[in-house]
């Protein structure tokens, strides 16, 4: 690329340039002739006096005055007989006498002198002499040659310096380039992509660079996608009993601070209700450990098939499980805690047939913590245990709490 640029540009140059000369040799073969026409006519009008005289001295001073034209190499006249030479000239030894018909670069003219004006007509029309003026083109080929040398040192001076440019300049541009195309398809290709394949969508180096960039860019849209799913199943998966598949206690726990944040900023209820399986122990004891974690998931979906939209389900620890109930106060709590006990009691289950579950209900009380209203919670529990299992049990209000023991599900709040 950078060769062919090369050559056409000095092509180009060189036409420019031959074209120059060949102009200049015009010029200075114009100005040649003009010379020898001047001279010569200037020689012709200067000789007809001093040669009808024959005053040789008036003839040479006037000869060398053609001197003075460096295209002037000598000058001579003699007779018309040709016998005798009258003046001669010359630039130095080393040029040829202008009489003597030599040098083949030379040009010679001759003027044929005739008699002055003042003489009468039909001797006028006698030449009284000739001269021959010896004309080199020598100074005119000197002239080329420097315009020559001129022309291909300017050629091959705009060459090196384009040389130069384009070595240093476009390494400077495309090398970065071919690096940073290299890096994309890298990047690019780090997914399953061939490095070839990716190459050979490069056009140039510029379309290589923008394939790369869209190449990436569709690469990021695709692992920002991935991304986002498996943040999805992480958060899911980080939110979730792996046994029972409901919240674990982690998301439990984030939902009851938030729960309990917007009952303070907007007064509205709400209620937690802890359920323990009754006897479980002697489940594990009489079917062993994986038919109790079947009974787990079982009791799990038995809560999740009862619960309402608005209700968050999730397993508190062992064999208890806890529900968040948003908007509900104590005496709804109670009620859905009696649908859930009723649930779990109807229950047939795989191995172990019938099971129960005891229940203890919290409502959120003024400048509550969630630790206050688990305790109350698991209080209550404790009683229904207590009280021969299978039960609701809640945690009174504060206007009930003369009531110390707390209530169930007889109590007269519910009446
Ligand atoms: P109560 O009616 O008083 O609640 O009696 P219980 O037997 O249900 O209660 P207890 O606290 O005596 O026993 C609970 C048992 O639950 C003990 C423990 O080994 C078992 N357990 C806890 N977590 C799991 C679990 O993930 N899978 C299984 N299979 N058993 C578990
Ligand atoms: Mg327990
Ligand atoms: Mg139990």
């Amino acid at each position: 690329m950078i060769v062919l640029f090369i050559v056409a540009t000095t092509t180009t140059l060189g036409a420019f340039a031959a074209h120059r000369q060949w102009q200049l040799q015009q010029d200075l073969e114009q100005r040649f002739e003009r010379t020898r026409a001047e001279v010569s006519d200037g020689l012709r009008q200067s000789l007809a006096a001093p040669a009808w005289a024959l005053n040789v001295d008036i003839l040479r001073t006037t000869l060398e005055a053609t001197l003075i034209h460096p295209e002037v190499t000598g000058a001579c006249i003699y007779a018309p007989d040709g016998h005798d030479v009258y003046a001669e000239v010359h630039r130095s030894a080393t040029h040829a006498s202008a009489c003597t018909v030599t040098g083949s670069h030379d040009v010679l003219s001759d003027v044929t002198i005739y008699p002055p004006d003042e003489i009468d007509a039909d001797r006028r029309a006698q030449p009284i002499g000739k001269a021959i003026i010896r004309f080199t083109r020598d100074n005119m080929r000197q002239a080329q040659r420097k315009a020559m040398v001129q022309g291909i040192t300017e050629v091959a001076a705009i060459d090196v310096v384009l040389v130069l440019l384009l070595t240093f300049g476009l390494r400077m541009v495309f090398g970065p380039l071919e690096h940073l195309r290299t890096a994309l398809f890298r990047l690019a290709s780090s997914q399953g992509d061939r490095l070839d394949e990716l190459a050979r969508l490069g056009r140039t180096e510029f379309d290589s660079v923008i394939d790369g960039f869209n190449r990436v860019l569709r690469r990021l849209q695709a692992t920002q996608a991935e991304l986002v799913e498996k943040n999805r199943q992480l958060e899911a998966v980080s939110k979730t009993d792996q046994l029972t598949g409901v919240f674990n206690r982690r998301h439990l726990d984030e939902v009851l601070n938030s729960a309990l944040t917007f009952s303070r900023h907007d007064g509205m209820p709400f209620s937690i209700i802890l359920l323990d399986v009754d006897r479980f122990k002697s489940v594990n004891d009489t079917y062993g450990h994986q038919v109790g974690d079947r009974v787990l998931v079982e009791i799990a979906r038995c809560i999740l098939e009862v619960k309402r939209v608005t209700d968050t389900v999730g397993r508190w620890g062992g064999e208890e499980f806890l529900l968040i109930c948003a908007d509900t106060d104590l005496d709804d709590a109670v009620r859905f805690a009696e649908t859930l006990r009723d649930a779990v009691a109807a229950r047939v289950f795989s191995v172990t047939g019938q099971m129960t579950a005891s229940l203890g209900v919290a409502c959120v009380q003024q400048s509550d913590t969630i630790h206050g209203m688990i305790s109350r919670a698991d209080q209550a529990l404790y009683r229904s245990k207590e009280r021969g299992r299978n039960r609701v049990e809640y945690a009174p209000r504060r206007s009930d709490e003369s009531c110390d023991t707390g209530g169930e599900l007889s109590d007269p709040v519910f009446d």
